[in-house]
């Protein structure tokens, strides 16, 4: 629906942790920061000791948007573009488009575990909501 990423050596991991089900989040072993968009070089050190890891895929809406305008001929609309901060990445928004949801139901605040859906040879994240009572 969207332009694919192209895949390189620091963006792989995140692009493809999809195929396991699993969000990939560079972190630097030497201070613990986490790299994200995702780089070879901690920005905040300097180390090259950055490391793609499973993320537990679980976070809290920062702040969304409902997009009315196809962009696209076969994009469906209204989507909802959601910036999540990560429960276990602390400082690392993902922006991403959010599905299985009622865009006039989204709201700040609102819980929200990873998705993927395969695209070629990328595995894109997306966000649904967590429903009531689902153990996340
Ligand atoms: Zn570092």
């Amino acid at each position: 629906m969207l332009p694919l990423p192209e895949l390189t050596a620091e963006n792989t991991a995140f692009w493809t942790g999809g195929e396991r089900g699993e969000l990939m989040i560079a972190l630097c072993d030497a201070c613990g920061k986490a790299v994200h968009p995702p780089q070879l070089l901690c920005p905040a050190c300097g180390s090259q000791q950055v490391a793609p890891r499973a993320m537990a895929g679980t976070g809290t809406i920062h702040t969304f948007t409902v997009n009315h305008q196809p962009w696209l001929p076969d994009m469906a609309v209204p989507f909802v573009l959601a910036v999540v901060d990560l429960d276990d990445a602390p400082g690392v928004r993902v922006t991403t488009r959010m599905i299985d949801c009622d865009p006039q139901a989204v709201r700040i605040g609102q819980r929200v575990t990873i998705a993927f859906e395969q695209s070629g040879d990328v595995w894109l994240p997306l966000w649904r909501p967590i429903a009531e009572g689902e153990a996340a």
